[in-house]
């Protein structure tokens, strides 16, 4: 039995200490922002088994400047903080070529083939079933061109082993009578899911956990230094630095995790792909699914307090001012694809950890292989996170992975 912690209480760190604690361990978990403070708690709750479609591909090249321009673009890049950004987007664009688009597709898709059994388990011992709505995603096209322009990718999809469904206007109608009739094409995605309430999910996994022996500290590690026989964590706790020493460490602070891989001898581009969410309470019947809007980016999802429109990118770091020409598209656009939509509370900023490749790091670190990583699951941590945690317990108990980590190692960059 070793001691480990887990810096971040996200979909990807309360998953590690689950599998963690299942192997026998004792597990110390460090967050200064409590359970689903980061990215994980205003995510569109979609367990997107389907997503291996990873945004950097060959047609970025020809739409980048579309995006970038258009005032309906759901990409936005603040210019100011282009120098930051730019050794990420050099990386970003040379991995959109066919081939290594191609590749990370694939390494994608074998990560999500097998992302329902990082959950199975989980949810029924720790009683997290009663969050699941077994409603397949529905992806919709308001242009026909739009769809045709992504027949190739959805070809790429079926090839590696994802079952969609494709619906026409009436169709779409059909399912969604609440719509208005915009949509010319709909994909329905077999075998996804999602949550009523991604934060309520994690609070209800923690407290379960924390029952089941997890030691949980309101703090932030602020260094990690690997020594021989275990690893010290330098740590902020209310206004106090402390120390502690655990036997292994895993890093699962998703968009934050760059500086303390850095202290590990990883210097990974890492970035945040910055997306927002607004609620609409009492509109969640509107509909009955998941339905995401591929022009525009995010996805309407019904859940327990209210309709959640999710989804947006922009690129300008981990700062806290919110973008209110992206609130307004999505307010604007779900308004145009359900008229019936009041007025939205709650306007949400998260931090999608992004790798240039649009891989996760999952592995042990250069320094030592007593720091596990598990972080930079972009769109998808949420459908991830169960997988991941089983990885980082299989790197404690020194078990050979259920995965290739070849792909997903942090030494990739070097
Ligand atoms: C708008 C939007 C919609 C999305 N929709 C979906 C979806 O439908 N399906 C899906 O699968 N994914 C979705 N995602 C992506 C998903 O939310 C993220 O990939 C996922 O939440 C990442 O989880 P994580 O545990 O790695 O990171 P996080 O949830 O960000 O957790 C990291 C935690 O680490 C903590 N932390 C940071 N630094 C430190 C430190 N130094 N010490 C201690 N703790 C620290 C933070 O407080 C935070 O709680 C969406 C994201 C966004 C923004």
């Amino acid at each position: 039995m070793a001691d480990v912690a887990v810096i971040g209480a996200g979909f990807v760190g309360l998953s590690s200490a689950y599998w963690l604690l299942q192997d026998g361990h004792q597990v110390t978990l460090y967050d200064p922002a409590g359970a689903a403070g980061g990215a994980s708690f205003g995510n569109a709750g979609t367990f997107a088994n389907y997503a291996c479609i990873p945004v950097n591909n060959p047609t970025v090249f020809r739409d980048l400047p579309h995006y970038l321009l258009s005032s309906t673009s759901p990409l936005r890049l603040r210019w100011g903080y282009l120098p930051q950004l730019a050794p990420w987007l050099l990386g970003f664009l040379r991995h959109s070529t066919a081939m290594r688009y191609t590749a990370s597709a694939t390494a994608l898709a074998t990560l999500l083939g097998r992302a329902q059994g990082g959950y199975t388990d989980l949810l029924q011992q720790a009683d997290l079933q009663r969050f699941v709505r077994a409603r397949e995603c529905l992806y919709l096209y308001s242009s026909a061109a739009t769809f045709e322009a992504s027949r190739p990718s959805l070809e790429l999809r079926t090839k590696l082993g994802v079952h969609s469904r494709i619906l026409d206007r009436a169709e779409v109608q059909a399912l969604e009578p609440a719509l208005q009739p915009l949509f010319a094409r709909g994909a329905l995605f077999e075998g996804s899911w999602h949550l009523s309430d991604p934060a309520a999910f994690l609070q209800a996994l923690q407290a379960w956990l924390v029952h089941k022996g997890l030691q949980v500290r309101v703090a932030q590690v602020q260094g990690i230094r690997p020594e021989a026989d275990g690893v010290v964590l330098d740590t902020l706790e209310g206004k106090a630095n402390n120390t502690a020493r655990h036997g292994y460490v895993a890093v699962c602070a998703g968009a934050h995790s760059k500086a303390l891989a850095a202290q590990c001898g990883d210097h990974v581009p890492l970035e945040a792909e910055r997306g927002y969410h607004l609620m609409y309470p009492g509109a969640a019947p509107l509909v009955s699914r998941p339905v995401g809007w591929a022009e525009r980016g995010f996805y309407m999802t019904p859940m327990a307090r209210g309709l959640r429109v999710a989804g947006t990118v922009e690129l300008a770091g981990l700062g806290p001012t919110k973008h209110q020409g992206l609130l307004d598209l999505l307010h604007f656009s779900a308004r145009r694809a359900l008229p019936a939509l009041g007025e939205p509370t709650e306007p949400w900023l998260g931090f999608r950890p992004t790798l240039p490749d649009g891989l996760p790091v999952l592995g042990r670190s250069s320094a030592s292989a007593r720091v596990i990583y598990a972080f930079g699951h972009q769109h998808i941590g949420l459908t991830l996170g169960g997988l991941s945690g089983m990885v980082v317990a299989d790197q404690v108990a020194g078990r050979a992975s259920v995965l290739d980590l070849a792909p997903f190692a942090a030494q990739r960059f070097a």
